[in-house]
């Protein structure tokens, strides 16, 4: 694949594997076995059942009639929402849990923003009977109340990450640091194309159903396997690499990633990475983040605790970098604006990190023929609160 990951875990100079050596044994197990297990006949076919049985795939591409009309072109929805907990990374999630079983391990922890992660590793612990620990930041604890509950309720315990910032990053420093502290018996499922290598590429495969569905669908609706345009937001941005993946070696499909600018790129309030970062190691590996000039990592900020970080993955700022997809941002207040205007055009309440990759519609500029994808990689319910509060209902 030509814009794969090499066989030392890089794209270009993004990658890597920058992590300290107590991780070394953990990380260099999963490195030496994730493709022969994930490539196991047995193992894609266990995949396969239970994205079908349990998630209900495969997600439907739905023709958005209102959307096409308004914005004028034919404008697609790839429904992540319909999944089951709410979002795309059940899809990780599932991979992840039935890779850990293959590798013998008895316990698995995980780090989450929005909750959606956290609710997606917990429902795949309960889903195989595996002790679960989830790692999230205080005030993200907060703002997404009630997806600690959930995790609750499905058995796992929920750890408050109290240093920093207190939301992402944070918790994925506690998550590292219990990783280091129990190597032999514990899987660490990181909920996004970021880390060290081999993260990014295992979690961006099984991510990728995202797009392989989407080729064919689109097949079937338009008699086109390609659109023009795929869009979706970024936070970490394995929604979007899983929505990019089979489509990046197709180099008359422009892609779009959408980063949040929180209060705007200049306002000392974003998490809009790409045009606020330099190149530097975040997690484990080389990428672009947001940092200080002698290299302090910057608190992002951004209504959408999922798109509330300080990095990208690798693969994304290669990407970026080789301009092969294009990075751009989007406020808060545009942001909850298109969460409004989807309930109300299609019926469908997305995500706050969602409604940022349907807010750049509105600056995009199409031919009527052009046919688009956005990614509409989770449903609303969780942010009724914060749509409340904006539009005062
Ligand atoms: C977590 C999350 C995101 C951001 O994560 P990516 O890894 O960038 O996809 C986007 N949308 C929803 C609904 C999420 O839960």
């Amino acid at each position: 694949m030509k814009y794969g990951v090499n066989e030392q875990g890089y794209y270009g100079e993004f990658g890597g594997a920058y992590i300290p050596e107590m991780l070394y044994p953990n990380v260099e197990e999963l490195r030496n076995k994730y493709l022969s297990i994930i490539n196991e006949d047995g193992f894609k076919k266990e995949f396969d059942q239970l994205l079908k049985d349990y998630v209900g795939r495969p997600s439907p591409l739905y023709p958005a009639k209102r959307y096409s009309e308004k914005y004028g072109a034919n404008i697609f929805f790839k429904r992540e929402d319909l999944n089951h907990t709410g979002s795309h990374k059940i899809n990780n999630a599932i991979g992840q849990i039935l890779l850990a079983r293959r590798l013998g391990k008895k316990r698995i922890i995980a780090e989450t923003g929005a909750g959606q992660h956290g609710v997606a590793t917990a429902t795949v612990c309960a889903l195989m009977g595996i002790e679960c620990v989830v790692y999230m930041g205080e005030v993200d604890m907060e703002r997404q109340a009630p997806n600690v509950s959930r995790m609750k309720m499905l058995g796992a315990t929920v750890v408050p990450a109290r240093s920093g910032s207190k939301t992402l990053k944070d918790a994925t420093n506690e998550a590292l640091r219990d990783w280091i502290a129990n190597p032999v018996d514990t899987h660490y499922i990181i909920g996004s194309v970021v880390g060290p290598y081999p993260y990014p590429d295992m979690v961006a495969r099984f991510q990728s159903i995202i797009s392989l569905e989407t080729k064919k669908q689109l097949s079937e609706h338009t008699g086109r396997e390609l659109p023009d345009y795929v869009m979706a937001c970024v936070g970490g941005g394995s929604n979007a690499m899983g929505m990019f993946y089979h489509f990046l070696d197709d180099e008359s499909v422009k892609l779009v990633a959408v980063e949040a600018a929180g209060k705007g790129v200049d306002s000392g309030h974003s998490a809009a990475t790409t045009f606020l970062g330099r190149e530097g190691v975040l997690h484990g590996s080389r990428t672009i983040l947001m940092q200080t000039p002698d290299g302090q990592v910057v608190e992002p900020y951004s209504i959408s605790a999922g798109l509330d970080y300080p990095g990208i993955g690798p693969q994304h700022a290669y990407l970026y970098k080789i301009h092969r997809a294009e990075y751009v941002s989007i406020t808060d207040d545009e942001a909850l604006q298109a969460g409004l205007l989807c309930s109300q055009l299609e019926g469908i309440i997305p995500a706050i990190e969602t409604a940022h990759a349907l807010a750049y519609l509105e600056n995009m500029k199409f031919k009527t023929d052009d046919t688009v994808v956005i990614c509409i990689s989770g449903r609303g319910d969780k942010d009724l609160d914060t749509y409340i509060k904006y539009f005062g209902y």
